[in-house]
């Protein structure tokens, strides 16, 4: 829920599977804390890898649901399997925690056990998720398409943070039965879910610290408004509802965007020269870097690509222009992923990509930006390049999340990241959350990500949208040095003084249609682009 930003449902089956499975072992056979403890995580693991793939595969809210459906089901059991699990009652008389032939009988060693292991599960948590894994996570969470885009696969991330849940909840569950006990269909009620949502909600869901705070809060709030007797629970939740409402991004959330106002962070690493800055994946095959053949697709009635074939050349700039609804940006989407053609078929790099995943696509080098500027609004633009850099040069994130100490995989990616600001003339706004740029500086920053993935191939929709004049013959002049550093560009834009500067060659669509193509100055001149474009436009004063 806080790092994959999937409310998952189910961590309250996993929490009293864990302790059934710890306690039941521990009455019935008299296993030791030393076996039943790993077994208890185990079981929990095991089942979220089983039910991972029909359920990771739905949406957002359908995904809550069956986790849900995970739960009820597990009640239904413990409530049922009376042989097992004792039915309703459950089963009284689950030992204290023993560990070669040692009891824990006071109170005092039982809290040092179980904190000594929050500690552990803490530090582990923070180590997986302190550097580039992390990150990957918040893109994922905060924007998949954009994680798609750079190659990251959202699935086997949203996985893995599925399968770990599952883990920690069977270790706590384990921890509880010994507490309290006692096993009993209590473990894995409802309430126990709303528990471990608002304990991460109360403390911060994207912090270790918070999850621990949380929890404490969670426990111990209500016990601070003994006082009020009657009115006790009602005035818990009215503090809860406050402290949702004060401190949205939990305390420590809160405290964390505190500290980053009071004690900005270090300037960005000084940077390297790096040659080359980019190195394009230079493919073997020969013939068009990518070939579009009958491509089709329609949005209920609309056909919004209708019979499209087009090639692109390798090292060329190609324009795309044509009226607003003509169907550029769906054009894109089909080429890089994010749409399924209905008809026909996409080739890159001499492979066949139609039906391809965008990450997929993205890994064989192609890159893109959005019409509509999508970044990780309150990551730093350093970080919204960095990650896109460290996911295309393959970096093994079990190197990223086993390494001590800081992750030197996400500081070589930051390296190359800033770099890649500095070309594109964004450097200064390395540090700043993106929110905050202005927009010319979100467009670059966005670029200097498509350009991190080193890309072969460039799909830039709109990039020139929303910048003024100097502005934007700027960025032209930047944009035509790529294809010196063998990177392919397919460029849509509205503005023809820009395009002619920087295009070999221009199509323009009409309706979903190829309605003309050819060098820049036969197409201003065309009738059929003037009918259909230009004469409509205010631009036919180039
Ligand atoms: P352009 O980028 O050239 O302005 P688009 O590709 O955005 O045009 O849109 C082409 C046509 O497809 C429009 O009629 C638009 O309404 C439709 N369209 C695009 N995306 C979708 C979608 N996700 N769902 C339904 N219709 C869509
Ligand atoms: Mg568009």
């Amino acid at each position: 829920f806080g790092h994959a930003g999937a409310v998952s449902l189910a961590q309250a089956a996993f929490f009293g599977i864990g302790a059934y499975v710890s306690g039941i072992l521990a009455i019935e056979f008299g296993w030791s804390f030393v076996y039943t403890f790993p077994l208890a995580i185990l079981l929990p693991t095991v089942l979220a890898v089983v039910v991972a793939a029909p359920v990771l595969k739905l949406e957002e809210h359908y995904f809550a649901l069956a986790t849900l459906g995970l739960g009820l089901v597990a009640l239904l059991v413990a409530t049922h399997w009376d042989a097992v699990t004792g039915g309703t009652n459950g089963l009284a008389g689950v030992p204290n925690f023993k560990l070669f032939g040692y009891e824990t009988k006071h109170r005092l060693e039982k809290l040092m056990f179980v904190w000594t292991f929050v500690l552990i599960g803490a530090l582990l948590a923070h180590q997986i998720m302190r550097g580039l894994y992390g990150l990957t996570h918040k893109i994922t969470r905060e924007n998949s398409t954009v994680a798609m885009s750079i190659g990251i696969n959202v699935s086997t991330l949203r996985f893995s943070a599925f399968v770990l849940s599952a883990g920690y909840a069977g270790a706590a569950g384990a921890f509880i039965a010994h507490i309290v006990r006692v096993v009993s269909p209590q473990n894995l009620e409802f309430s126990v879910m709303i528990s471990c949502l608002t304990m991460a909600v109360i403390g911060g869901r994207t912090s270790v610290g918070g999850a621990i705070l949380g929890a404490v809060l969670l426990v111990h709030l209500p016990e601070w408004f003994r006082f009020l007797h009657d009115y006790r629970l009602i005035s818990f939740g009215a503090a809860t509802l406050v402290m949702v409402i004060a401190a949205p991004e939990g305390l420590v959330g809160t405290l964390v965007s505190l500290r980053q106002r009071l004690l900005p962070e270090r300037p960005p690493p000084p940077v390297p020269k790096l040659h080359p800055l980019i190195t394009p994946s230079r493919s073997l095959a020969t013939g068009p870097l990518l070939r579009i053949d009958q491509m089709q697709k329609a949005f209920g009635g609309v056909l919004a690509i209708n019979n499209v074939s087009l090639d692109i050349r390798k090292d060329e700039i190609l324009g795309l222009i044509g009226p607003n609804g003509s169907g550029k940006t769906t054009l894109v989407n089909l080429i890089s992923g994010v749409y399924v053609p209905d008809g026909g078929e996409v080739w890159f790099a001499g492979e066949d990509i139609t039906k391809l995943p965008p990450y997929g696509i993205s890994r064989l080098g192609m890159a893109r930006t959005f019409q509509n500027v999508n970044l990780v609004g309150d990551m730093s633009a350093l970080d919204n390049v960095a990650v896109a850099r460290a996911s295309a040069s393959k970096v093994s994130m079990r190197a990223a999340v086993l390494t001590i100490g800081r992750d030197q995989t996400l500081v070589r990616a930051r390296e190359h990241a800033m770099a890649l600001l500095e070309a594109v003339g964004a450097s200064d706004a390395a540090l700043q959350s993106c929110d905050s740029l202005p927009y010319g500086v979100k467009r670059r920053v966005e670029i200097a990500r498509a350009l991190a993935v080193e890309p072969q191939l460039v799909l830039l929709d709109e990039p020139a949208a929303g910048l003024n004049d100097v502005e934007q013959m700027d960025l032209a002049e930047q944009l035509k040095k790529l294809p010196r550093a063998g990177i392919t560009l397919l460029v849509i834009e509205h503005n023809m003084r820009f395009l002619l500067t920087l295009a070999e060659r221009i199509i323009c669509l009409d309706h979903g249609e190829i309605i003309a193509q050819g060098r820049p100055e036969d197409i201003v001149s065309d009738p059929a682009v003037i009918e259909a474009y230009l004469g409509t436009s205010d631009e036919m004063a180039i």
